[in-house]
């Protein structure tokens, strides 16, 4: 009796591990997968303005010594393809990292200053007007890791200058042990239904439409992982035609 049920249990046992290991099949299938689809993405991201390089440069080969005005409108194309590209590989680098492997440098960081400090910057460096308000008393000082949370917003104030060509408007405030960012723009928007997929990789609302403002797919799916490293929760509400809001929520230690 004894030999008898200690051959059910490992029949139960085998039974079991057999289970799990088909779990395990189906997850490595799974994440094969997405990692093919990720590779067969990013490839044909890449292959966009490569295509566009190639021609122009082999333009410039064929005429360009005789047509010397063909010079301007192909090193501009070249140019801000390259750039395109670099912007791109930075990000894949980026996404492919696993959580665990980012370095955190943290610092505490005077929120006010670092905020205006990096409004600056970005409206320097586009030319987009930021409106900045806060509703924060005094010097709010926060533990994070200033690259990284420039990063962040960087992201999303640039689909804010994308998708609409109003001023910026940014809120910071703070409520219960958190502060918020809010970075609204008053642009095309997002439909409802779509709101929920923009966070997955190399999604776009509207393929045609967003190529022309260069984006990749790659911005939003690096704020959320951005956001898990720091802390940071992200909410959005956006309506078709009227605008789109972002909401940060960092954490801030009591006193
Ligand atoms: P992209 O590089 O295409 O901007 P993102 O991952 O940053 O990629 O965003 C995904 C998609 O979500 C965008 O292609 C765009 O359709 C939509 N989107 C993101 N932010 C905004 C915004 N502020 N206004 C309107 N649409 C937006």
């Amino acid at each position: 009796f004894k030999r008898l049920s200690l051959d059910m249990r490992s029949k139960d046992e085998l039974h079991e591990m057999g289970e799990t290991f088909n779990h395990m099949i189906d997850l490595l299938e799974t994440n094969f997968e997405k990692q093919k689809q990720f590779v067969s993405n990013a490839s044909h991201e890449l292959k966009t303005p490569l295509t566009v390089i190639e021609s122009y440069a082999s333009l410039l080969k064929r005429r360009g010594l005789q047509e010397p005005e063909l010079f301007g409108e192909s090193i501009e194309a070249i140019h801000s393809e390259a750039i395109r590209m670099r912007e791109l590989t930075e990000q894949l680098l980026l996404l492919a990292k696993h959580n665990e492997q980012w370095n955190l440098h943290l610092s505490q960081v005077n929120l006010n200053e670092f905020l205006k400090k990096t409004f600056h910057a970005f409206q320097s460096a586009y030319n987009r007007k930021i409106i900045y308000n806060t509703e924060i008393q005094g010097s709010l000082e926060v533990k994070t890791d200033e690259q990284k949370l420039k990063q962040l917003l960087y992201i999303f104030l640039d689909n804010a200058r994308k998708y609409s060509d109003k001023a910026i408007t940014v809120l910071t405030g703070e409520k219960d042990h958190q502060v918020f960012i809010q970075i609204s723009d008053q642009g095309i928007g997002i439909q409802e239904d779509e709101l929920p997929k923009v966070f997955d990789r190399f999604y776009r609302v509207d393929k045609a439409r967003n190529r022309k403002s260069g984006g990749s797919g790659l911005g939003l799916s690096l704020a959320k992982e951005l956001g898990e490293v720091l802390g940071i929760r992200i909410g959005i509400e956006s309506k078709e035609g009227i605008g789109t809001t972002v909401t940060l929520y960092l954490h801030v230690k009591n006193g």
